[in-house]
């Protein structure tokens, strides 16, 4: 089945049973309030914290934000779905698929897991650096709620560094000071 028909009909099913509603100005998916902006109303929040704080910075706390995002989702889908471990990772993956967050496809779904992102909606383009803190953080918050524990996330490609595809790495902070091919992309953990 494509993406898009799972994407349609799962949310649709999540509709039927009254999972989703829409009521008096409230939007909620499984029992979490959420609402429609654009993604350039994040985006320049996100600008607006990096010029203000320095890139590293206002990239950590994106990614500080997303963590929290990913986190509250999952704990929001796992009311409603008997999953756990890789198939709730799967399921998350998905479903973030579904609410466009890009296309997502999960290489390793363990807590050391890879993922790869087409069509992310944080690209930026020109921005010779990866991008897409929020998205970043979004993964990690969902892992670390999944495999209860702390699980961080770094984007080793990304389109906004000129690579076809985003790609994200899970794993410990450990793991990535002593992975030589890691390493160089822990100031995305700084702070
Ligand atoms: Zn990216």
């Amino acid at each position: 089945m494509s993406g898009m028909v799972w994407d349609y009909f799962h949310y649709a099913n999540l509709a039927r049973k009254g999972l989703i509603s829409f009521k008096n100005g409230r939007i909620t998916v499984t029992g979490l309030r959420v609402f429609l902006v654009d993604v350039d109303s994040l985006q320049g929040l996100s600008d607006r914290l990096k010029e203000k704080f320095g890139e590293e910075t206002g990239a950590k706390a994106v990614y500080d934000a997303g963590r929290g995002a990913g986190s509250r989702a999952t704990r929001a889908h796992r009311r409603f779905s008997k999953k756990s471990g890789e198939e709730q990772a799967r399921y998350m993956a998905k479903m973030a698929s579904g609410a466009g967050w890009g296309r997502i496809r999960v290489l390793d779904a363990s807590p050391d897991g890879e993922i790869v992102v087409e069509d992310s909606p944080f690209r930026r383009r020109g921005a010779g650096r990866p991008s897409c803190d929020f998205l970043r953080g979004f993964l990690a918050g969902a892992a670390s709620y999944i495999y209860r524990r702390r699980i961080d996330c770094v984007e080793t490609e990304c389109v906004s560094a000129g690579s076809k595809k985003c790609r994200f790495v899970l794993g410990s902070r450990q793991k990535f000071s002593r992975n030589a091919k890691l390493r160089k992309f822990r100031n995305q953990l700084a702070g």
